[in-house]
């Protein structure tokens, strides 16, 4: 997702660094400072406009988020959803490639990965820069604690099917695979601004939940 370019993006993130933290390598190994309690810490890499990272925050109080993204122009709008729902204590945001996780988090420090409607990068050229690839999956689990779990949706059915073969070929358990979530919609299910949109066109949404096994 890029967004037309924002010139003001950049002074705002600077002003809200309760929000976005700036200096995200300092607290490697003890994300606790930051949330005051030692709550899970799941994470969402690609958070886009931050709905659902928002909306995970207040419907769980009791664990802590972090929603990741690369880019201002886009990271701005999730900032401007959080300060409206009255900035949760439980969520930050970082503005960072998902490719340097462990540069801000060590082994242990990460309950769970949340990944929503990632970029399909079709093109097996490019294969090496989709969020479920080996690579990917591998920086997850140096981060995550032991049997930690990844949790998937998109609307792309061949970045799904791709998802399964490469969780699958690296040793995960899938715990948990559905082809049309709406069908049977989870209660507490919250929807991430693509979803939303995907699926008001009728479209299926897939979701999968994989484990990390030691
Ligand atoms: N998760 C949101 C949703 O479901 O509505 C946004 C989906 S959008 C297709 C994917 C988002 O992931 C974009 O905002 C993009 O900038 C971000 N993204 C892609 N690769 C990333 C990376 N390596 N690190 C951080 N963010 C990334």
């Amino acid at each position: 997702m890029r967004l037309r370019n924002k010139p003001w993006a950049e002074e705002m993130i600077t002003n809200h660094p309760e929000v976005i933290i700036p200096n995200p390598e300092d607290f490697k190994g003890n994300w606790q400072a930051v949330f005051g309690n030692d709550h899970p810490l799941h994470i969402e890499v690609g958070t886009g406009k931050g709905q659902f990272v928002t909306g995970m925050a207040l419907q769980n109080p009791d664990i802590n988020y972090i929603g990741i993204e690369l880019y201002d122009s886009v990271i701005v709008c999730a900032l401007e959803n959080i300060l409206e729902a009255k900035s949760p204590a439980n969520l930050r945001l970082l503005k960072v490639n998902g490719a340097d996780l462990n540069k801000f988090f060590e082994k242990n420090d990460v309950d769970r990965v949340y990944l929503n409607f990632s970029d399909p990068w079709p093109k097996l050229r490019h294969a090496k820069r989709r969020l479920t690839h080996e690579g990917f999956l591998k920086l997850y689990e140096s981060i995550l604690v032991d049997n930690g779990e990844i949790h998937f949706k998109t609307d792309n059915r061949g970045l799904f099917e791709y998802s399964l073969v490469s969780m699958s070929e690296y040793g995960m358990l899938l715990k948990y695979v559905s082809l049309d979530l709406h069908a049977n919609m989870p209660e507490d299910n919250i929807m991430t601004e693509y979803e939303q949109k995907f699926s008001a066109k009728g479209q299926p949404i897939y979701r999968l939940e994989s484990q990390f096994i030691t």
